[in-house]
């Protein structure tokens, strides 16, 4: 096994101690810990590399406590990457100590297993309200069910078949074909969201773009990453890397901003190839590629009758920070017949989701999506935009449970109501 701490040992010198993380780290303005924001992280990583920090429970509960959100690096001036050296962290703690029985059980037999993750969520679907919701009364349950103990009033989320990447290898533009690309679904989008995968589809081909959904791809490997599970995330890089190697495609295009920035960033750092160096290159989030295929003059979409919607966005960490993309989404949603964009306040703040971490650090996930939401009521929105499936299950858990009633919808899905003409880039990546 990989000494991921060790081979990053550059990673670790970086912080100069000045405490500007302080004001962005989610985790730090809940708990107020300092061994919890990037400089402790940092501090203790360093500890634990020169063997001076035992490997216990407490820095345990530490490593895991950091969301991954990428605002202390993002406003870091020493470029000090503390939530890259946290993950490093995660991975060395996984492979010392070996995983929890039910994370090893979720990444290596049914994360990295579609047909297993299908069965998985079919039935936790039918189980999920009768089960779970009751046992979140049942406080002997508690200590061995650590992801229920929080979990009372929490929005149990309909799932679905993830079936959709078999239903649809191609889909072929009715006109001439201006663009091939092969869309990442992630498991999120697939499980949670098939509706989503349903509209980038037909947004993406009414631009002339032919769409292959890979039938081989599996999970991204964030989850396995984010538990500390390397040998599962490396098993699943390979897996996609085969899967969406296809060289006639212009694109590979994600749908879910954790999966684009995880093939596009962070497995290749972890995982250093020359094909993961090449698929690096070809990941596009979904938003970015419209943004650079303008829908065709002729489907300009009517304005629709009455007053406009008010709509608000919330940037995902791992679309904005992690992919670099923040103006697509925002000009797309400003840029829709019959929409009113407002800006929240504080729309990159970090909504408490993190995939894995609002199952496993519930209470805390809450505290820090308390401030989303007064934003979201703030800004007056009757619709929530966003581009990533763990902040919509997130943002919509946080507003039931305040009571708000407010759909969040993934961006796409407004666009195959309301047709839309984005201004065009100067540079096409539609060049055929
Ligand atoms: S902002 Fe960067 S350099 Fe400053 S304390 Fe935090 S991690 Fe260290
Ligand atoms: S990634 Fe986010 S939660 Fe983790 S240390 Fe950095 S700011 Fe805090």
């Amino acid at each position: 096994m990989d000494d991921f701490l060790r081979k990053h040992t550059d990673e670790l010198g970086k912080c100069i101690e000045c405490g500007a993380c302080q004001a962005v780290c989610p985790v730090y303005r809940e708990t107020l810990d300092e061994s919890r924001v990037a400089r402790g992280r940092m501090a203790l990583m360093e500890a634990v590399l020169q063997g001076d920090l035992p490997l216990s429970d407490r820095l345990n509960e530490i490593v895991t406590s950091c969301i991954g959100c990428k605002a202390c690096a993002a406003s870091c001036p020493s470029g000090a990457g503390a939530d890259f050296v946290n993950l490093l962290g995660k991975l060395h703690l996984a492979d010392a100590k070996g995983l929890p029985f039910y994370q090893r059980l979720l990444s290596r037999q049914i994360l990295s297993r579609p047909q297993v993750m299908a069965a998985s969520a079919r039935l936790l679907d039918l189980l999920g309200r009768r089960v779970y919701t009751p046992l979140t009364d049942l406080r002997l349950a508690h200590p061995f069910l650590p992801f229920v103990r929080d979990g009372k009033g929490r929005t149990v989320p309909k799932l679905g078949p993830g079936s959709r990447r078999e239903r649809t290898p191609s889909c072929l533009p009715e006109g001439p074909i201006r663009g091939r690309i092969a869309l990442v679904l992630g498991c999120g989008v697939e499980l949670l969201f098939p509706e989503t995968a349903a509209a980038a589809v037909e947004t993406l081909t009414q631009r002339g773009i032919e769409v292959i959904v890979p039938p081989d791809q599996v999970c991204c490997g964030a989850p396995s990453l984010h538990m500390g599970d390397a040998d599962t995330a490396r098993k699943l890089v390979a897996r996609n890397l085969e899967a969406l190697s296809d060289p006639d495609v212009d694109a590979v295009v994600t749908l879910c901003a954790t999966c684009g920035s995880t093939l596009k960033e962070l497995t290749p750092r972890l995982f250093a190839s020359e094909a993961a160096s090449a698929l690096s290159g070809k990941i596009h989030d979904l938003q970015a590629y419209l943004r650079q295929c303008p829908a065709p003059a002729e489907q300009a979409a009517e304005t629709p009758d009455g007053p406009p919607l008010r709509v608000t966005y919330h940037e995902p960490c791992h679309l904005g920070r992690g992919m670099g993309v923040r103006d697509a989404p925002r000009e797309i949603l400003q840029n829709l017949p019959g929409i009113e964009y407002v800006e929240m306040q504080d729309a990159d703040r970090c909504c408490g989701g993190g995939g894995l971490f609002s199952v496993s650090h519930y209470d805390l996930a809450l505290k820090i999506g308390r401030h989303k939401v007064d934003g979201i009521r703030e800004s007056e929105a009757q619709v929530v935009a966003t581009a990533c499936p763990a902040c919509q299950l997130q943002l919509t858990d946080l507003l039931n449970r305040e009571g708000v009633a407010i759909p969040v919808v993934h961006v796409v899905e407004l666009m195959r109501r309301i047709h839309l003409l984005p201004k065009p880039e100067a540079e096409s990546v539609c060049s055929r």
